[in-house]
């Protein structure tokens, strides 16, 4: 236990794997397959930073689990970056793969490092020493990295350039989440908010309300949330709070989204002069009264300490891991319909699947098609989970677990234990 009510998350996810196997009569030595990353690369590798000094960085790469197909998962910069954050955010993409019924297994890696204070250059640097180093366990038949906390499709174009010199031959299907111009697909960029709106939708039917005018909060302004934030706000709902790392901003009657977000985009910030609403912290903006509240930041930011005073009907994690094992159970006690993350964030993981498809492929599918598929993804996950859910008088998260879990241990069984 570290800070009160935060945990390690690879302790959470371990958790998450014990409670969901009372549902699947799995035998103990599964169990703890289940619970152990399968392989797993820490490396040190020096950069040389803009004022010629050398510095030397720590990271990592875990696959999890490849039972029913390669590797995959984002990579992560941040200055929080350990061992058992990549282990359980490699545990939670498999889980998350076999939910969607994906081909892929779960992997993760990260950087411990702060791109905040990098220039452009020695992200670059890091960038390339980084594939470098992990090389090996990379490749489209192996293992796929994918964008996460701040990194992004430029990010994936430096691991493709990387990886293609060593090999001698461009290969595009080594990571996802590139550029277009170099294999990304279309739509890979918005999946995982457009999941994030999808499942909101499908949880809001099932609760027999409209999107039109339910309130959102949204924790996080990047990748996840902004783009989640900008497609609820063309639905119709009121996205009356978001934030950054340094602070939200509030207004009861709705902000104004596209204001907000070209802010974030064009000087990095919302809590500023240009945009004129309430200041709110992190914790208050999780604590407001709102139909959907979406943690799309980082773990461990609902605890007990914090779900009490939760008023939010509706949680769509955006983010992985944001809700404590603590905190759910104070959550489910108070009646909130949560939809966890291995589900209601898997958008990402499915275009990436699709974008990895098209790379072997070497086809273009339009951005309808893409949307079309994801749509028709994400509905039938959520409607598989809400019945695993209704069924067996279960939480969705729970639910999702033994979905995930069930798949992945049949192809376990059915593949056997070698030799
Ligand atoms: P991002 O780097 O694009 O954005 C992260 C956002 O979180 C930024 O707005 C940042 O300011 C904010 N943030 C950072 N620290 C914070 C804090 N302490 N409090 C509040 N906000 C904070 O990252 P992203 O890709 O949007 O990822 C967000 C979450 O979604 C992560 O948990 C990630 O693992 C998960 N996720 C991302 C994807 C994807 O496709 N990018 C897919 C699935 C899950």
């Amino acid at each position: 236990m570290e800070e009160r009510g935060k945990i390690n998350p690879y302790e959470m996810a371990k958790r998450q794997v014990d409670i969901a196997a009372k549902y699947l009569n799995l035998e103990s030595g599964f169990v703890e397959k289940m619970k152990n990353t399968k392989r797993e690369l820490i490396v040190h590798f020096p950069v040389k930073m803009d004022d010629g000094s050398v510095k030397i960085f720590t990271g990592y790469r875990v696959q999890h689990d490849v039972s029913r197909g390669p590797a995959k998962g984002g990579i992560r910069y941040h200055p929080d970056v350990d061992l058992d954050e990549v282990r359980a955010l490699a545990m939670w993409m498999t889980w998350k793969s076999a939910v969607v019924n994906i081909p892929f297994g779960g992997a993760k890696g990260g950087v411990q490092c702060n791109p905040k204070e990098m220039s452009l250059k020695e992200i670059e640097n890091l960038t390339r020493r980084f594939t470098w180093e992990i090389s090996n366990m990379l490749g489209p038949e192996q293992d796929i990295p994918a964008p996460d906390v701040y990194t992004n499709p430029q990010v994936m174009a430096w691991i493709m350039d990387t990886y293609s010199i060593l090999k001698g031959y461009s290969v595009p299907g080594v990571v996802t989440g590139k550029p277009i111009e170099l294999g990304g697909s279309l739509g890979r960029f918005e999946a995982t908010g457009r999941g994030v709106v999808i499942t909101s939708l499908e949880a809001l039917k099932y609760l027999k309300k409209s999107a039109e005018g339910v309130t959102v909060t949204i924790q996080g302004c990047g990748n996840v949330g902004g783009i989640a934030a900008r497609h609820f706000d063309r639905l119709g709902a009121k996205v009356i709070a978001i934030s950054d790392s340094k602070g939200g901003i509030y207004n009861g009657k709705g902000l104004e989204v596209k204001k907000v977000l070209d802010c974030k985009s064009q000087y990095q910030c919302i809590v500023c002069d240009k945009i004129n609403e309430t200041e709110i912290t992190n914790q208050e903006l999780l604590e407001l009264d709102c139909d959907i509240l979406v943690p799309a930041a980082l773990e461990n930011q609902i605890t007990e300490k914090n779900a009490p005073r939760i008023k939010a009907k509706i949680i769509v994690e955006g983010a992985n891991g944001p809700t404590t094992p603590e905190a759910d159970e104070i959550l489910n006690d108070k009646g909130i319909f949560i939809v966890p993350d291995i589900l209601a964030n898997a958008g990402g993981v499915t275009v990436s699947y699709f974008e990895w498809v098209q790379n072997l492929q070497e086809l273009i599918w339009s951005e309808e098609e893409v949307l079309d598929r994801l749509t028709r993804i994400m509905q039938r996950s959520f409607k598989e989970v809400l019945e695993i859910s209704l069924s067996k008088k279960i939480p969705m998260r729970t639910a999702a677990l033994v979905l995930g879990i069930g798949r992945v241990a049949e192809a376990t069984r059915l593949r056997g234990i070698y030799p």
